[in-house]
């Protein structure tokens, strides 16, 4: 490592770089690049398939227990530039299809392992990058042969939402009905020209029951209670006033607007004050409304008047737009301007309470088919991993449905790549072939992963995987009672999207070209 970009330039050396700023060039920056990355790799690599094991991640006191990919990587708080370009990686793939993204890791982590070996045989990074390039393209040609055929029913969605939460932390509450749940709720916001609404699902998860009570709603969740205890906790058929910002005086008369001397003038003060309050609520009652939501602050005055004409209002709601959305409401800026047209519905309004807290909840509101996943579970950890995996579950099943439906999981599609890319590494001239045969290596990374993860030996399990393919069976690593089991993921029910392959594919091989690519690290301070 040299400090300071120092150069010479005829004869006496010339600094182009400040005192402190860092530089590592050459053999030294790709090692340490490729360390980097591996170790990004390595770092999550028991959490995956379904017997992963999950990471307790601490930091400033707060504690994260979980098995997914990109919420370890997103908590480990990672400095180095090219390690980092791994956690983007992840970030990628979860932002593109919502899972895969250990598996994504994984793999750019074992294609950077090989790409080290082939730059210790003096393969040049170049020709690494472009046999990687290739390489990925072949698998993506093994992806898209192994997508089945046919339409998706509910039943092989269902399937894929379970592959996905298989081994996930779901509380008590068993894959299987969860899954079921993420499917009900996709269904109900199909489009008529088939695709998902995604948007329009929310996840409201709540610690204080077991998991099992998990609960598909056909309607909004807000996190809030009325905002006066004599107020309506359930009304039927309602119509629904949204007001974007504050039920209270315009200003204050007493403060603002009057020298007060005298008891009278005091008197007058909060009379006149009371009368504007008054009207405010009285509009509201006027144009019909049953229930009305705020966005800001409902003034204590307001909020009894309201409760006096049966009202059920609440204030401080943060996701207006998720009510609009499913009531058809429109947005008044304050009540003043509130008109009668622009009052939304639902079937019905009703507050509940869970543990300390009350939620409303809106059903059947009239305007869109929202629909929210409520979830519970025991503890804070259980709530949050439970939402992670229900969301990862919503993705695939969104993915398998609009983006080039599914391919066998449990490691038996990653044993057609390799397959396929070894195949055309014969035909490829040069050193470029070691790159390519090294890539179909880095991708049995995966099955391996999987078997060591299940307590199989994971070499004797790859040979076993590659005998039964070459046999004419697609198989894959099952597990079973305490161990694995090579045998078909198909028959097994085990499905993933295939645009989660292809895109793990994608960003590992982009990540690691990339890297690889990388002879000079200048690090200004
Ligand atoms: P990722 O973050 O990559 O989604 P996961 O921990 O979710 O990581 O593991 C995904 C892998 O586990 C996929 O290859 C998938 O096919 C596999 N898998 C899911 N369910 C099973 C199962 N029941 N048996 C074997 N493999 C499974
Ligand atoms: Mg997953």
């Amino acid at each position: 490592m040299s400090q300071s970009g120092q150069q010479r330039m005829g004869g006496s050396p010339m600094f182009i770089l400040s005192e402190d700023s860092q530089r590592t060039q050459g053999d030294d920056a790709q090692s340490s690049n490729i360390s980097a990355g591996k170790a990004i790799s390595e770092a999550v690599r028991t959490t995956l398939g379904p017997r992963g094991m999950d990471k307790m991640l601490v930091a400033d006191g707060d504690v994260v227990i979980t098995n997914d990919g990109a919420t370890i990587l997103d908590e480990m708080e990672i400095e180095h530039p090219a390690a980092n370009m791994l956690v983007e990686v992840a970030q990628t793939q979860e932002e593109e299809v919502g899972d895969g993204t250990t598996t994504a890791s994984v793999l750019a982590g074992e294609l950077l392992s090989k790409a080290e070996e082939l730059l210790d045989d003096d393969v040049h990074p170049t020709t690494i990058v472009e046999g990687y390039h290739e390489a990925s393209s072949l698998a993506r040609e093994a992806i898209d042969d192994l997508v089945l055929d046919g339409d998706l029913d509910a039943e092989d969605l269902i399937t894929v939402a379970e592959s996905s939460m298989t081994g996930k932390g779901t509380g008590d509450v068993a894959a299987g009905p969860l899954a079921e749940t993420v499917v009900e709720a996709v269904d109900h916001v199909r489009t008529d020209d088939g695709s998902v609404d995604r948007d329009s699902i929310t996840i409201n998860a709540q610690v204080g029951s077991s998991s099992s009570a998990t609960d598909l709603i056909e309607g909004v969740i807000v996190d809030e209670e009325p905002v006066h205890d004599n107020m309506p906790r359930s009304v039927e058929d309602a119509s629904i006033a949204v007001i974007d910002g504050d039920l209270d005086l315009k200003e204050s008369n007493i403060d603002a607007e009057y020298n007060v001397n005298n008891v009278d003038q005091l008197n007058a003060a909060i009379e006149s004050e009371e009368a504007e309050l008054r009207e405010r609520a009285q509009h509201v009652v006027d144009l019909g409304a049953d229930v009305l939501f705020a966005s800001g602050d409902i003034e204590d005055r307001v909020a009894s008047y309201l409760a006096k004409d049966g009202v059920l209002a609440i204030d401080d709601v943060s996701d207006l737009g998720a009510i609009i959305n499913a009531t058809g409401a429109s947005r008044a800026s304050s009540v003043e301007d509130l008109e009668a047209d622009e009052l939304g519905n639902a079937e019905s309004i009703s507050v509940r309470s869970y543990g300390d807290d009350d939620l409303t909840f809106i059903e059947g509101g009239t305007a869109a088919k929202a629909v929210t996943i409520f979830a519970r579970g025991g503890t804070e950890h259980v709530v949050d991993e439970l939402e992670r995996s229900i969301r990862d579950a919503l993705d695939v099943v969104t993915a398998a449905i609009e983006r080039g439906g599914v391919v066998p999981g449990a490691g038996a599609t990653e044993i057609v790549i390799a397959d396929h890319v070894r195949d055309h590494a014969a035909g490829v001239e040069g050193r470029k072939q070691l790159a390519v045969e090294a890539f179909a290596d880095a991708v049995d990374v995966l099955p391996r992963t999987l078997a060591s993860n299940t307590g199989m030996d994971p070499i004797d399990a790859l040979v076993d995987l590659r005998a039964a393919y070459e046999n004419g069976t697609l198989s894959g690593v099952l597990s079973s009672g305490q161990s694995g089991d090579i045998a078909d993921p198909l028959e097994a029910g085990v499905l993933d999207p295939a645009a989660v392959k292809r895109e793990a594919v994608d960003s590992a091989t982009e990540a690691a070209t990339m890297i690889v690519r990388i002879d000079d690290v200048i690090a200004a301070n």
